[in-house]
């Protein structure tokens, strides 16, 4: 079937934001405050630095409190674990996520835990992530939450279908796998070491690829009419121009005619994350209060 039909994140993601602003105007006066959320960012890597401060203009559009704190890479994991527990007892503060990667040599896992799980809006937390395994609701990975969000916004069944996520990361494979599986697909999880993939693959009637190599994923992997969903990131430099662009992992153009429906990179699954983020604040916020 060949098609057009492209999963906008972009432009959920710009309602949704519109219905957050609405819904943040509206509790504000109730709870006398406005929702907050604390973004920890060591050091200076530039893909993370502009991820904050695409996190932080989000924030200040749909009326969100930024209490983001920014150290230099010799600060100590000590110092990092004392500002998170101020930051869980700060009453203004509903979400707090810490962005990854952090530096070497620090323990990022180990800070993770030391999120009151209550504000962990990236879900990473182990007893969050427990209570995916155990389909109990509570903070979800935005990625993955995303990518749940844009199936359901253009009403893709997703009960009973075949659903293939390649990669396994603890990040998005693993929790998408999760969610894929409480909304009733049937989940195969592939990854580095998983032989014959193409076949794999052409068996999904929903294909995910969250692994970061540009055009892994090619048309003869798709198996006709199925819904391709494309997490990967990945920058490429034109080596005449030297210009550079974001690709995904899905070799969009050849797969797009076989697919029925297909995510974009960029204003896919990319688009979607940090207002998965917004989401999970203003959850934490109204749930804090009794308001959800
Ligand atoms: P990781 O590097 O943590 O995980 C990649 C996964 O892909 C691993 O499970 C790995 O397998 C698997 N893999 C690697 N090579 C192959 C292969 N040849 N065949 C099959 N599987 C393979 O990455 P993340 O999960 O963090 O991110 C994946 C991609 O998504 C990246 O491009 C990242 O930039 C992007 N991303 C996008 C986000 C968004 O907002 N859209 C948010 C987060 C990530 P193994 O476990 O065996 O090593």
């Amino acid at each position: 079937t060949p098609t057009d039909r492209i999963l906008d994140g972009k432009a959920l993601a710009s309602k949704m934001q519109d219905a957050l602003q609405q819904k943040i105007a509206k509790l504000q006066p109730q709870i006398g405050r406005q929702p907050g959320l604390a973004v920890l960012m060591v050091g200076d890597n530039p893909a993370s630095a502009a991820y904050v401060g695409g996190k932080e203009k989000a924030c200040a559009k749909v009326g969100i409190r930024s209490f983001g704190q920014h150290f230099p890479t010799d600060v100590s994991q000590e110092k990092l674990t004392a500002i998170i527990h101020e930051l869980n007892a700060d009453d203004r503060v509903d979400g707090i996520l810490v962005q990854l990667p952090l530096p070497d040599g620090f323990d990022s896992v180990a800070l993770l835990h030391e999120i009151a799980p209550h504000k962990d809006v990236d879900g990473l937390h182990a007893l969050n992530l427990g209570k995916l395994v155990r389909g109990e609701p509570g903070l979800q990975s935005c990625t993955p939450a995303g990518v749940m969000r844009l199936l359901s916004e253009y009403k893709l069944d997703v009960r009973g279908k075949h659903a293939v996520v390649v990669g396994r990361s603890i990040l998005v494979g693993k929790p998408l796998a999760l969610m894929l599986l409480a909304a009733d697909a049937t989940v195969t999880i592939a990854h580095s070491r998983t032989p014959d993939l193409a076949a794999v693959c052409r068996q999904a009637d929903i294909l995910v690829a969250a692994v970061g190599r540009t055009q892994m994923i090619s048309a003869e992997m798709v198996k006709p009419g199925a819904v391709v969903i494309d997490v990967g990131i990945n920058r490429l430099t034109d080596p005449t121009t030297g210009k550079s662009r974001l690709v995904g992992d899905v070799d969009f153009e050849p797969v797009k005619e076989v697919a029925s429906w297909i995510t974009p990179v960029p204003g896919g699954v990319g688009a979607m994350t940090v207002t998965m983020l917004l989401e999970n604040t203003v959850w934490s916020y109204a749930n804090t209060h009794g308001l959800v």
